[in-house]
């Protein structure tokens, strides 16, 4: 366990990843046979391990059951040595997910996440101390805990961050409005502007002309958003503070990289970038900070699994020093 301050806390998910590795995925009624492995995941977990990863100072709030897969949890995040807060929830059971990813890394996912929907608000959101620079959150606990999260993340003057995944019906603009920074992926992008009545039709994000695409984002009333674009990399908008960036809006390319599974990389993305934006002395603009979380989830996906995929720091500068 971390003993200093933390410089990000993330608040989330905690998943026992059961992995299959199939040459293509079953069709209804067919048996396939497939390598297994298991390992930790849950969007608050992989975005914190991405975090930690980055030799930044986190903390992770997570709620486990009293069961053997909570004790996996807690010998991992041990193992990492990542500052856990553990909400231990009895006659419920730690989450899990059945993941199914084929020769061309694409994934299927059926998750239950079980004790994370007991993850007490109060008690969590107490959990974000003052020295706090970034505040992460996402949506697989209950949004009265995403509300807490943001909240408290402004009242100790941290950067109140979501990661809208997977997009739940009961994200309001209200809750939206207490966020400084978004990152959505296309689909979740598509849904958020869905839910705020925005009536363009906007697949095939990456294929939109930049700037409509940023008046897309302005809509969202959130000061900064980052879409994650998968293999077209990703899109920044900024609202009336640019954090340091010369332009309101602009692409960052993919890293090339021979990806084999993608699961997490939208969580590598979010730790990262939590992680880079929380260097104190850093001063730079938001552009580095996002092409460091854009080469973190590239690398990431050279991996099958979430959080045990997520590269350190000294990784990512050896591979684009
Ligand atoms: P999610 O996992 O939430 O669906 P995305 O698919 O948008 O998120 O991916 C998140 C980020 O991961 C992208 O913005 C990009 O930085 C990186 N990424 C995803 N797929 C690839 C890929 N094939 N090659 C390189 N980077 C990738």
């Amino acid at each position: 366990m971390s003993e200093s301050t933390p410089l990000v806390t993330i608040l989330g998910s905690y998943v026992q990843d059961h992995c299959w590795s199939v040459d293509r995925f079953p069709a209804v009624g067919e048996t396939r046979v497939g390598r297994f492995s298991t390992g930790p995941g849950g969007k608050g977990f992989n975005q914190a391990v991405a975090a930690h990863r980055q030799g930044v100072a986190t903390r992770f709030v997570g709620a486990i059951g009293a069961d053997p897969l909570g004790d996996t949890a807690r010998r991992f995040a041990l193992a990492e040595g990542l500052d856990c807060v553990w909400q231990v929830v009895n006659e419920v059971p730690t989450a899990t997910a059945s993941i199914l990813v084929d020769d061309a890394g694409r994934n299927l996912i059926v998750v239950d996440l079980a004790a994370n929907r007991s993850l007490s608000a109060s008690d969590a959101a107490g959990h974000i101390v003052a020295g706090t620079r970034v505040v992460l959150a996402q949506l697989e606990t209950s949004i009265a805990l995403v509300t807490a999260a943001l909240r408290a993340a402004r009242s100790v003057g941290a950067l109140a961050m979501l990661n809208p995944a997977p997009l739940q019906p009961d994200l309001t603009p209200e809750v939206l409005a207490l966020a400084d920074l978004i990152t959505p992926n296309e689909t979740e992008f598509a849904l958020l502007l869905a839910m705020l009545g925005v009536p363009d039709d906007v697949s095939e994000l990456w294929q939109i002309d930049d700037l409509d695409l940023h008046a897309l984002c302005r809509t969202t009333g959130v000061p900064s958003v980052v879409i994650t674009l998968g293999e077209h990399g990703c899109f920044v908008s900024h609202g009336r503070d640019r954090r340091g960036d010369a332009a309101a809006y602009y692409r960052v390319k993919r890293e090339s990289v021979r990806a084999v599974d993608t699961t997490g990389a939208g969580d590598a993305f979010s730790g990262a970038l939590a992680a880079a934006l929380a260097f104190a002395d850093s001063g730079r603009p938001f552009s580095a900070a996002v092409m460091h979380a854009n080469r973190v989830a590239a690398i990431s996906t050279e991996q099958v699994g979430a959080a045990c995929a997520m590269p350190t720091r000294a990784q990512v500068l050896a591979r684009f020093a």
